[in-house]
């Protein structure tokens, strides 16, 4: 589903990815870990093609498809979402009105016409029940004044409406209690299908007991020194990144 091959990324002139590659197929869930600044958010915010980075070497493909040959909104369309793809306040723009857009968007892409306002709704609130969400949320303007844990489940929320291929998450967990990351656990699992891949970067292997990953990635200094199942995060956990470091330059 996912290819990427020997990544080389730039971000204002120094050097990011070095050397980058991951193979993801459909069904799969991946979690990316490692130290602060490893490169694990550019490696996302590059797949989805955020502006400001500069790709100098290597591949990324999406079913077979050149995904660096692609606008970003061209990406979106084919399948591949990044939450938070909004991560900024969108002043005086409704949840509501920003989730109808994008949904309709990728609708038309896939020769769809627009989903009728009460199928709209009934969409919206079931997943805003699942998300254990008040359906405030949707007259709120985009990310204005919620909290980190109330962005993350709308980051979730935006999945389950958008039903992208390829979700990618960036530190979901981050700033969510126990409660809400159950929340946000049991909405990033339902997500799950055959057809559908996840990739996620997280910092706590606490995650990976709600959400099973098949894939455990050690990201460090740019490229994947080390992947594995489960176990790999439990080992992190417990012995830090140190030892992956010094066995991957040894
Ligand atoms: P991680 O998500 O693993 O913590 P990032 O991908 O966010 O790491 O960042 C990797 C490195 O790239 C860091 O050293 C960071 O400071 C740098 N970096 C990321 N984005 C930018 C940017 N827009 N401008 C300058 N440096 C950046
Ligand atoms: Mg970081
Ligand atoms: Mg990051």
């Amino acid at each position: 589903m996912l290819e990427v091959k020997d990544l080389h990324v730039c971000v204002e002139g120094s050097k990011i990815l070095k050397g980058l590659s991951l193979t993801i197929l459909p069904g799969e869930v991946h979690a990316i870990m490692g130290p602060n600044g490893a490169g694990k958010s550019t490696l996302s915010a590059v797949i989805a093609g955020k502006q400001g980075y500069e790709v100098t070497a290597g591949t990324i493909t999406f079913e077979g498809r050149d995904v660096l040959d692609m606008e970003i909104e061209e990406r979106a369309q084919a399948g591949l979402l990044m939450g938070f793809q909004y991560p900024v306040e969108i002043p005086g723009v409704k949840n509501i009105y920003l989730l109808k857009a994008a949904l309709n968007a990728s609708r038309e892409a896939r020769g769809e016409s627009e989903i009728p306002a009460p199928e709209f709704m009934k969409l919206v609130k079931e997943k805003l029940a699942f998300m254990k969400m008040d359906s405030s949320f949707l007259q709120r303007a985009v990310n204005e004044g919620f909290s980190g844990g109330e962005k993350k489940r709308n980051e979730i929320l935006q999945m389950l409406i958008l039903e992208p291929k390829l979700a990618m998450l960036d530190e979901i967990d981050s700033g969510l209690d126990i409660d809400a990351m159950k929340i946000v656990a049991d909405g990033v699992n339902s997500l799950r299908n055959a057809d559908r891949a996840i990739l996620m970067v997280t910092h706590y292997q606490r995650l990976l007991d709600y959400i099973i990953p098949d894939k455990v990635h050690v990201l460090v200094g740019g490229r994947i020194v080390k992947s594995g199942d489960k176990n790999l995060a439990l080992e992190l956990e417990s012995r830090g990144y140190e030892w992956v470091v010094e066995e991957s330059a040894a």
